[in-house]
């Protein structure tokens, strides 16, 4: 069972989550419960190490940021306590969470169960761990980046084997699409690890996106729930494989990331070795890129376009002409665009069913809505569209794929 940030934000929330888990003590069941800071305690970890630092070091940054989980454990542990429920607590190292050396970044590496299963074997009924945070070769504490403790849970719920792994977060579960944007959003019953795996890297931040790839990898069955609503066995959204949903829609997900910026290099020659002399030096500059297009070239020179996050622009455009500054490239123009967003349609029924592409297309276009760029994947459509159509985009393709309705 874990716990985000809004779940254990104060005392009372911190109790309110402790009677879910005793829910399940009584059951019979040996809990491990994963928790996040209490909300916002991150942020303003954050905010006090780039004070303190701005080129801080990262080792001090993963100590200072990692706190926050270990008030949270500590409390849920006594708070259990009082409710004579045996409980203790673990923070990364001490169980240990064994992760890589890159900090703030940190990849999980293994777990191993032999310490919480022998107090287990001891009488203890739950296991409270710190999330987000492990333990590196050197010794020194890691996080496992923003929003980890999603993926803190899952990998604890794989490496013993759970039952099940549940998300307890400040929404009901996942929706077909943002409910502030459409009002006809509806809650899923049931979505895929593959949509989901989109949907999260796509923007919807209901679970960290490596948190979800891990479940796939080791099918844990992912219940996704809130701690406000009162409990029940079909509450939320599971998140399983493809083969547990028997009815689906063709598209199960409209989802959107309104921060874009497309950029286009003017004339450049076409010859072999270009791309890679462009998207080197984006990618060493931490620039992600997402939609690329090459266009038709007339005369042995074309133009490129790409997309990414509007805040990596200024970063974009310094790599790129530091490269041509330095002979690496050659282009006449880098034109920024920074008034696109992108809405994608998401679902793994465009496997089998041909004309979601052309569909889409159509929707857009009867509104009037001019397409930028596109790219698809195999369970996936996404366009660039200007910004002030994203809740219209997104409304429409609503619509347009029943997704108010259940399949
Ligand atoms: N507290 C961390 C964060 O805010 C980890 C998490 O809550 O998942 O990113
Ligand atoms: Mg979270």
């Amino acid at each position: 069972m874990k716990f985000g940030g809004t779940s254990v934000a104060n005392l009372d929330r911190i109790r309110r989550a402790a009677k879910r888990v005793g829910v399940e003590v009584a059951k019979g069941y040996d809990v491990i419960v994963i928790v996040s800071a209490m909300s916002g305690k991150t942020n303003e970890l954050v905010g006090w190490v780039n004070e303190t630092s701005p080129m801080y070091d990262a080792r001090e940054y993963d100590a200072v940021v990692s706190s926050g989980e270990n008030v949270t454990a500590g409390l849920m542990a006594l708070t259990l306590q009082e409710m004579d429920i045996p409980a203790r607590s673990w923070q990364g190292w001490q169980v240990p969470l064994k992760t890589n050396s890159a900090h703030s970044q940190a990849r999980i590496e293994e777990i191993p169960t032999d310490n919480i299963m022998a107090k287990f074997g001891e009488g203890m009924k739950v296991a409270v761990v710190a999330g987000f945070q492990g333990i590196s070769p050197e010794g020194r504490i890691t996080t496992l980046g923003r929003g980890g403790s999603d993926t803190t849970a899952v990998a604890f719920a794989a490496a013993f084997e759970a039952e099940r792994c549940d998300i307890y977060t400040d929404v009901d579960g996942v929706y077909t699409t943002d409910p502030r944007v459409c009002q006809k959003a509806r809650k899923l019953d049931r979505i895929a690890f593959e949509e989901m795996l989109e949907l999260a890297s796509l923007g919807a931040k209901v679970l960290q996106t490596r948190s979800v790839e891990l479940a796939m990898r080791y099918n844990v069955k992912l219940r996704v729930l809130s701690s406000f609503e009162e409990q029940s066995d079909t509450a939320g959204t599971l998140v399983c494989a493809e083969e547990d949903i028997m009815e689906s829609n063709v598209v199960n997900g409209i989802a959107f990331s309104r921060e874009e910026a497309k950029m286009t290099l003017v004339t450049i020659v076409d010859k072999p070795g270009v791309a890679a002399a462009i998207f080197g030096p984006l990618s060493e500059a931490g620039v992600n890129v997402d939609m690329i297009i090459q266009n038709v070239s007339e005369k042995g020179v074309t133009d490129m376009t790409f997309s990414c996050p509007i805040d990596q622009v200024k970063r974009a455009e310094k790599a790129l002409f530091d490269a041509k500054t330095a002979g690496l490239i050659e282009f006449d123009e880098l034109v920024a665009d920074t008034e696109v967003c992108k809405v994608s349609a998401v679902g793994i029924g465009m496997r089998s069913q041909s004309g979601v592409a052309a569909k889409m297309f159509k929707v857009l276009s009867d509104e009037g809505i001019n397409i930028k760029v596109i790219a698809t994947s195999e369970i996936k459509i996404s366009v660039l569209v200007e910004r002030k159509y994203l809740e219209l985009a997104v409304q429409a393709l609503h619509d347009a794929f029943d997704l108010d309705k259940a399949a």
